[in-house]
């Protein structure tokens, strides 16, 4: 091995980082050694090292695979030899793997075998840093007149706001953005509780066209992952394009001239009307705060907060803190929270199930990211491994067996399965003989709730200045909350952990289509639907970007979500404007169809058992909110365009 200094950079990357062939051996051994041994193996594209690893691979993540120490060395040994000639060499990146070698590799990154439908997927994913899959790409170049003529006004510039803006720059096509906020960023912008961050590892969640190599945690909290989309904006210079501090009231279908127009609550309240051609609604699910109206919440005397609206001068130190709700937002909240109060009392209305992950407060080594940076498809492989692990690997786990033993608890066996090991973890934690136990394990069965990440919740609740009560809010006092069973609990500050108002989608704009038709009126008060949750019969150039069915509960990752239904709307823009038509919309029979089978799937699926009540289900108990199909379904049916599936207009 020679000591010089090599060149080092990786294609996505763009960077050029001098490094010794010393260092590169030290950083691979921060390294994941399975995802080594998949690059290693597209560099030779020799099985025999995978089929030599495989049977000490468990899972999808590192510390589910046990690779004796030699092996690893060899792994480590044989790719530095690699890389050194590659850099030195500037050699030419090794090909994407043919289809069989493709698949056994994922199943190596799985840990378990993987179906053949998810090698097109990979493929497009390792190949994604010479041709990004997600641009449009025109058959028949448009005028830029015509280009200038088709202007797009997206609502919102949170995560997929920002998406959407991404690709019709690439696109070459106008846009504005209206966003109610003064920053970039949506939920990210508006939460910033104490511990508020991603429960979905980052180098899965963000954007497969920016990605991040320098992450500083696993898992980062709010604002490194706010100051990634601030980046993103800027990357790509969208800031220009976003009119902040705005609102959007109304869109209303102008059938006779096939526009849209769209009113607009300026910065000064008054309202200007923008006409567009098409528009995006990027508001996503979680954007409108829910706090229960509990009798005498208005007398109360101190300081209530929603955790989505956080007062940053709240000080809670010494203070009696009254926090109601244990989903995800209060997962992060109280254990940042607990150790500085006089007392914290959780109200709890349903159990939620807790799963550690080894990672969740673990920084990423310097090591690790120079690899992620310069090693080539390192980062697009450790990401299907997240893929995996947060998402489709869960699938399983996920559907109800008609035959299974202990329907009331678990679904299937893998289910079982998995209840057995987060019971386990919480006895682990809180001790077996303990009292809280009873309180803190679901009667459902897992994944029914968004499933949650460890985040010390079982240590804040051994201390003893924590209680756990599970009755229910009966009213408020100017200094106390009493509770359905008579407990009253002195407080000083009320916390409302208590979610968003999800099932009235797209609320409080107006939306009108042709006809007049108002979308409010058709969806009733809870029954959003949508094709792919993206497309509604009668609202012509209208898309959902995060809407109705494209939630994730198991784990998963909006952004990947929200990345297929781009290239949906694309391939409509790209469809439409070629031909020269005014509109297009999606099919009734295709929409009812597509919604009839999501129904269907979800009828069969953990999110309709009777065990719990959950924000994804509306009145008469169907599921709006969540995706019941797997991600790599998702990615097909949104790439897979089939113009007869709509109706275009001239
Ligand atoms: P949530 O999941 O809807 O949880 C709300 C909590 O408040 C639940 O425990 C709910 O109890 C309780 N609650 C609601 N009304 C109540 C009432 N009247 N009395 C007592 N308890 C009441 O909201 P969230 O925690 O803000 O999370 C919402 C979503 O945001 C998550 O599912 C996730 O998608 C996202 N999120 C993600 C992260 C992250 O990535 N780390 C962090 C925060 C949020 P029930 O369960 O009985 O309804």
């Amino acid at each position: 091995m020679s000591t010089e200094v090599l060149k080092t950079g990786s294609p996505d990357a763009g960077c050029l980082d001098p490094v010794s062939p010393g260092q590169i051996r030290r950083a691979l051994e921060e390294a994941d050694p399975v995802t080594l041994a998949l690059v290693l193996t597209q560099f030779t594209c020799d099985p025999e090292l995978l089929g030599r690893a495989q049977p000490f691979i468990n899972g999808p993540m590192n510390y589910q695979a046990s690779i004796p120490d030699s092996l690893q060395s060899e792994i480590r040994d044989r790719l530095c030899d690699i890389l050194i000639q590659h850099f030195e060499t500037a050699g030419e990146l090794p090909p994407v793997p043919d289809g069989p070698l493709l698949q056994q590799m994922l199943s190596t990154a799985a840990g378990e075998p993987v179906a053949e439908d998810y090698v097109a997927m990979m493929r497009e994913d390792l190949n994604a840093e010479q041709a990004d899959p997600g641009r449009l790409r025109w058959r028949k170049q448009p005028d830029p007149k015509t280009l200038e003529g088709f202007h797009t006004l997206i609502i919102g510039a949170g995560m997929s706001g920002l998406c959407a803006a991404i690709r019709l720059r690439e696109a070459g096509l106008p846009f504005t953005i209206i966003e109610k906020n003064d920053g970039i960023g949506g939920s990210w912008y508006e939460n910033i509780y104490p511990g508020c961050g991603v429960d979905t590892p980052n180098h899965f969640y963000s954007y497969s066209f920016a990605l991040n190599h320098e992450w500083s945690h696993f898992f980062a909290r709010r604002d490194e992952l706010w100051n990634y989309f601030e980046d993103v904006a800027d990357k790509f210079d969208i800031r220009q394009q976003i009119r902040f501090g705005e609102e959007v009231v109304a869109c209303r279908f102008d059938d006779a001239r096939k526009i849209w127009a769209v009113e607009v609550r300026g910065v000064d309240g008054a309202i200007e009307t923008l006409e567009v051609n098409a528009v995006i609604s990027a508001v996503g699910l979680l954007n409108r705060p829910k706090i229960p109206e509990f009798e005498g919440l208005s007398d109360f005397e101190g300081p209530v907060m929603h955790t989505a609206q956080w007062d940053p001068e709240f000080d809670w130190t010494g203070k009696k803190v009254v926090l109601i709700g244990t989903g995800a937002s209060a997962q992060q909240a109280a254990p940042t929270i607990a150790g500085a109060t006089e007392h914290l009392t959780i109200v709890q209305r349903s159990a939620h199930w807790v799963v550690p992950n080894p990672n969740y407060d673990a920084e990423v080594q310097e090591g690790l990211k120079w690899v992620l940076k310069n090693v080539p498809f390192y980062a697009r492989w450790y990401r299907f491994q997240l893929f995996w692990a947060f998402a489709d690997g869960l699938h399983a786990a996920l559907q109800v067996d008609p035959d299974w033993e202990d329907p009331d608890h678990s679904v299937n066996m893998i289910n079982a399965r998995h209840r057995r090991f987060m019971e386990e973890y919480a006895k682990s934690k809180l001790g077996e003989h303990s009292p809280l136990l009873a309180k803190v394990i679901p009667d459902y069965p897992p994944y029914g709730k968004r499933i949650l990440i460890d985040n010390k919740w079982f240590e804040m609740l051994n201390r003893d200045n924590v209680s756990l009560e599970t009755s229910g809010v009966a009213r408020i006092h100017p200094h106390a909350v009493e509770l359905e069973d008579g407990t009253v609990i002195e407080a000083d500050a009320i916390v409302a952990a208590t979610g968003f108002r999800t099932t009235e989608v797209l609320f409080p704009m107006t939306i009108t289509g042709r006809g007049g038709v108002d979308i409010h009126e058709l969806w009733g008060k809870d029954d959003a639907q949508a094709y792919l949750g993206t497309m509604i019969p009668r609202f012509p150039n209208f898309y959902t970007l995060v809407g109705p069915n494209t939630g994730l509960a198991h784990g998963g990752n909006v952004i990947f979500v929200t990345e297929c239904q781009m290239r949906l709307v694309l391939d409509c823009y790209r469809e439409q404007i070629e031909r020269g038509d005014s509109t297009v919309e999606v099919r009734q029979d295709i929409h009812d169809a597509y919604n009839a089978e999501v129904e269907e799937l979800h009828s069969r699926m953990v999110w309709t058992h009777k065990g719990m009540t959950s924000w994804y289900r509306n009145d008469r108990g169907r599921v709006f909110a969540l995706l019941p199909y797997r991600l790599v379904d998702y990615w097909k049916m949104t790439t897979t365009f089939d113009p007869e599936a709509f109706i275009f207009e001239a």
